[in-house]
């Protein structure tokens, strides 16, 4: 489900929970078993191989100085970088610390940037995701939440599914069900080509526990649309 403007609601179904195994549910990136079979060494070396390929298809002279060194720029930084989040290795483990000012009110993490790729097209998708949660009695350094975002970024991905992540990654960290995300991207993929819309944007949302409340609801997103 998806439509512009920050206003949808994206249910999560309870009877999924984002355990460390690789089960297809709709909230996880689909991967393969031998996902990790090959190191990441192993992995540039093909994807620069075939990368090579590819440009050689297209009819581009590799000996040229200028694109020479591009296949194993792009298998590096789709390894090392954009799709670093593929592996599980690279997600974050927040510390939790103890609320010890016992804020119990709701605390918003807004305009955290994001780069992702579309899994469709392979072209970028970036944007802004705005996070807010309600304490548990244990709260995270707010870097932690800029981290988790990013992690679930460095996919390829769909706006819908990268939300449905973040939220039930917070939950997981944050041992709580009050957890908000709104996410408002642009898709490389609708400006640059197809339609070639360059102003429309994409807002997805996810809402759990206190943020299915209405009242709480318009406090979050209020915040997020205030200068
Ligand atoms: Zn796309």
């Amino acid at each position: 489900m998806r439509q512009k403007g920050i206003s949808l609601n994206i249910q999560p179904t309870d009877a999924e929970d984002l355990s460390e195994d690789h089960v297809g549910t709709s909230a996880e990136t689909p991967m393969r078993a031998d996902a990790f079979d090959l190191d990441d060494e192993e992995k540039i070396e093909q994807i620069e191989k075939h990368f090579r390929e590819i440009m050689t298809i297209l009819g581009l002279d590799l000996t040229d100085d200028s694109l020479n060194g591009t296949p194993r720029r792009v298998a590096k930084m789709y390894v090392k970088e954009v799709f670093s989040g593929l592996n599980p290795k690279n997600r974050p483990h927040p510390r939790l610390f103890e609320n010890k000012y016992n804020y119990d009110q709701m605390l918003v993490e807004k305009d955290i940037t994001f780069y992702s790729h579309c899994e469709h097209h392979f072209v970028p998708i970036y944007g802004k995701a705005h996070v807010a949660y309600f304490s548990s009695g244990k709260v995270i350094g707010l870097s932690k939440i800029n981290r988790i975002v990013q992690y679930f970024s460095k996919r390829p991905q769909v706006q819908e599914r990268l939300t449905v992540q973040i939220g039930k990654e917070m939950q997981r960290v944050l041992q709580t069900e009050d957890i908000g995300v709104v996410i408002d991207a642009n898709h490389m993929c609708v400006a640059s080509r197809g339609v070639g819309d360059t102003n429309s944007k994409t807002g997805t949302a996810y809402f759990s526990g206190k943020f299915n409340d209405e009242n709480i609801k318009r406090e979050f997103l209020n915040y997020i649309n205030s200068k």
